[in-house]
């Protein structure tokens, strides 16, 4: 522990982030950075507590409370403060392949452990891991590293997000000749096409994208596995396959209007417009804009605020986001005490963004979506809702009841719906004859990884349904080890 008085001394502090009405002009990242001696001061808040919640990962009233991937940032706090900054990045790297990208967009699960959140603010420790991985890149200290020995075992991977990628990378170091197979033109899953540029600069999944084929990994983009070569081609190709192909159905709004022109899937919307903008700056136009127009988004999650933010930066005219579920606390509610994961109301750079330039955050709570209307040429013009409130049944379950007299129409040439996804695709699965779980995703039991097939892994999305990046990274490098003890009989991977 650097300092024990360290988290008396100092508060938590992060750097403000760029202010929203300038940031709005650009797709650069929106956050700023504590310079270095800052950084430093609040690892030294850290107490490197006896029992260290923040990075236990357990399930805790259905929510993992603490780093689902054990990440261990107690040990990294400690040699940040004592400016050991290259021990650091050893010890991060141990557990998380990709720390740039968690540093960046995880929800920092572990924040909500921490142990001075008991007492008071917890540590910065997503902050404090990105700003590790930041100076490695920054100083050099990041170049290939290809494996010594080479095994001979050729592994294919299905899909090149967060999951893919690190079994990729563990694979790799675990010497097999690695193969990924991605049908986007660009690698990096939802990295690169989910998640905007502005929260998620394209070039930092660009650079780890070139370490690793720098290492030895072979990447094969435009190629859709169940399409352009047949699951059992690859079988047969190679000793071993591991499917992370994501949870990519995304979940639909049963109303009338629905197929109206002007009605979009978020990730469509998103991922459109993170393509344009790399290939062409905007300049060739093939991406939905929402310029001038007023933008309705169903949906008032994460990928809900990333359509927020985009829209913004198109120009929109207007923007809402309507949420069937209440507002969160502002506080934690009794029956979410620490550690849990704190389910209380924040608001996000979207919503911070939308206030700023509208006057008033876009989100509304506990609305449902009636129907949509569209004008003479079938282009949607408005949505119609209902308030409702929430109301326990006989078995104690919560059901929407609609509001008499609540009804609204919102204006709307654009509708976004970010309603979360229902499972993966059903290519894969149905060709390979893959056993599903109750909830559509490819069954294969946590921490063994395995199908119904020999030789056959599933890992991320595809296996545990719509999450995270830290859970795609933790399940990625767990399929990665189970498939090094099928191949070789054994495994030294973690
Ligand atoms: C808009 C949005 C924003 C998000 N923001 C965050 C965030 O801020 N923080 C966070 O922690 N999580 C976030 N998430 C969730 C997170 O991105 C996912 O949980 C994570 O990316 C899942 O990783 P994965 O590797 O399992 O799948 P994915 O990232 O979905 O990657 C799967 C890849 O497989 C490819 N593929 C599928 N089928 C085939 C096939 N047959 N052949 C070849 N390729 C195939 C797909 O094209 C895709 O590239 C967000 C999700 C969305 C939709
Ligand atoms: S990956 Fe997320 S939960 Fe894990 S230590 Fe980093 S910020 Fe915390």
């Amino acid at each position: 522990m650097g300092k024990p008085t360290g988290f008396m001394e100092y508060q938590r502090e992060m750097a403000a982030n760029r202010d929203p009405l300038e940031r709005v002009k650009d797709w650069q990242e929106f956050y700023r950075r504590l310079p270095e001696e800052k950084i430093m001061e609040q690892a030294a808040r850290c107490m490197d507590c006896g029992t260290p919640f923040c990075h236990s990962g357990m399930v805790i009233n259905g929510m993992a409370s603490g780093c689902p991937n054990h990440n261990v940032p107690s040990e990294w706090n400690d040699l940040v403060y004592r400016g050991l900054w290259q021990e650091a990045l050893k010890r991060l790297l141990k557990t998380n392949n990709f720390p740039e990208f968690t540093g960046r967009v995880c929800p920092a699960l572990c924040e909500g452990a921490c142990t001075a959140g008991l007492v008071g603010a917890p540590v910065t420790i997503k902050s404090i891991e990105c700003a590790i991985i930041d100076k490695a890149f920054a100083e050099g200290w990041l170049v290939p590293q290809p494996p010594a020995r080479r095994t001979g075992k050729k592994v294919a991977v299905v899909g090149s997000g967060p999951a893919g990628l690190a079994c990729a990378a563990q694979l790799n170091k675990a010497g097999h000749w690695v193969t990924v197979f991605e049908r986007a033109d660009r690698i990096g899953g939802l990295l690169m096409y989910g998640i905007p540029n502005m929260k998620l600069d394209k070039k930092i999944v660009q650079r780890r994208v070139d370490l690793l084929a720098a290492e030895g990994i072979t990447f094969i983009t435009d190629t859709e596995v169940g399409k352009d070569v047949s699951a059992d081609q690859l079988r047969q190709e190679f000793d071993a396959v591991v499917l992370c192909g994501g949870a990519t159905k995304p979940r639909d709004l049963a109303v009338e209007g629905r197929n109206l022109k002007g009605v979009h899937f978020a990730v469509e919307f998103l991922s459109a417009n993170t393509k344009s903008l790399l290939d062409a700056n905007h300049r060739d136009g093939r991406f939905i804009s929402a310029a001038g127009k007023d933008v309705v988004i169903i949906g008032g999650g994460d990928t809900g605020t990333d359509c927020v933010g985009t829209a913004i930066r198109h120009g929109c005219r207007s923007v809402v986001q309507l949420e069937i579920m209440p507002q969160l606390p502002l506080q934690r509610a009794p029956h979410n005490p620490w550690p849990q994961y704190p389910r209380v109301h924040k608001v996000d750079y979207g919503q911070q963004e939308a206030a700023a330039l509208y006057g008033a955050d876009p989100r509304r709570y506990c609305v449902m979506t009636k129907r949509l209307v569209g004008d003479a040429q079938g282009q949607v013009k408005e949505v119609h809702t209902v308030n409702i409130e929430w109301i326990k049944d006989d078995q104690g379950r919560f059901a929407p009841r609609e509001i008499a007299g609540t009804e609204k129409v919102w204006p709307a040439r654009l509708v976004l719906l970010a309603m979360g996804f229902s499972g993966p695709e059903d290519t894969l699965p149905d060709q390979l004859g893959l056993e599903r779980d109750r909830a559509g995703n490819i069954k294969a039991a946590y921490g063994k990884f395995a199908t119904n097939l020999p030789g056959v892994f599933a890992a991320g999305d595809m296996r545990r349904g719509q999450s995270l990046v830290i859970w795609a990274i933790n399940e990625g490098r767990g399929a990665a080890r189970e498939c090094d003890r099928y191949l070789m009989g054994y495994t030294n991977l973690p």
